[in-house]
């Protein structure tokens, strides 16, 4: 059972929107995360599902950062999930009083999503789903989802637990159908499920995985998919990088 969300996830109605009004509902020092803020909404998705958590700042009119002792934007390094809500993380520590009276429920603040660190996520996470289609595609059988499809800021990796899964020949033939597909601008969509709060699927031709990441709107986005097959201890490893501007 996935916990409804107290923060409104702003971040599935448009992936693409990159600056958000909100009001900050509460200020949290986290056992786990540090000092972190929470919103009414937003558009920082938090880290899961192999997606790392957003990046992004909080500007401050003047006397605001006087009063918090802080530079004109709060910088938000990682969003976690705790319970129901959305712990934006700082990169610096606050006094939590000061904290509590100057930005609690008081008046909106601009959120700025770090558009190149986020972007590049749904790139690669894009790429990460149809690497996996193509498996399967070349393969010519369904396969069990990867153990672990973990996004690094730079690079992605799908790791199997089946061993020697395919052949480097058979890998290079799922990256020329993945090339040739992305660059054929294909729509990809999200959509929730009606029946399961929470839950929420993506869509690529006739693909469909269940996933609550955010994603590009089309193939043609991901740019040309570099991959490296590895075959070592027992699994199946793809790290893959997206290229291209
Ligand atoms: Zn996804």
């Amino acid at each position: 059972m996935v916990q409804a969300l107290e923060t409104v996830p702003a971040f599935y109605e448009d992936a693409y929107r990159t600056e958000l009004m909100v009001w900050v509902d509460g200020f949290a020092e986290d056992e786990r995360f540090g000092p972190a803020l929470v919103f009414s909404e937003t558009l920082c998705h938090p880290h899961g599902g192999g997606q790392k958590g957003d990046r992004a700042t909080l500007e401050l009119p003047a006397e605001d950062a006087r009063a918090l002792g802080a530079g004109a934007a709060l910088s938000i390094v990682d969003t976690r999930r705790a319970g129901g809500r959305l712990l934006h993380v700082l990169g610096a520590a606050l006094d939590p009083a000061a904290a509590e009276e100057v930005l609690v429920g008081s008046k909106p603040y601009l959120l700025k999503l770090d558009w190149e660190f986020r972007y590049r996520q749904m790139r690669l996470h894009s790429a990460a789903h149809l690497l996996h289609c193509f498996v399967e595609q070349v393969l010519a059988r369904a396969v069990n989802f990867p153990e672990t499809s973990d996004l690094q800021p730079e690079y992605g990796l799908n790791r199997y637990e089946q061993k020697e899964l395919l052949t480097h020949e058979e890998m290079a033939a799922v990256l020329e159908r993945l090339n040739a597909f992305t660059a054929e601008g294909h729509a990809i969509t999200t959509y929730p499920d009606d029946d399961k709060p929470g839950f929420r699927y993506w869509q690529c031709a006739d693909w469909v995985i269940p996933c609550g990441g955010t994603h590009l709107a089309n193939t043609r986005e991901i740019g040309p998919v570099k991959a490296d097959l590895s075959l070592k201890r027992g699994r199946t490893g793809m790290t893959f990088r997206v290229t291209g501007p």
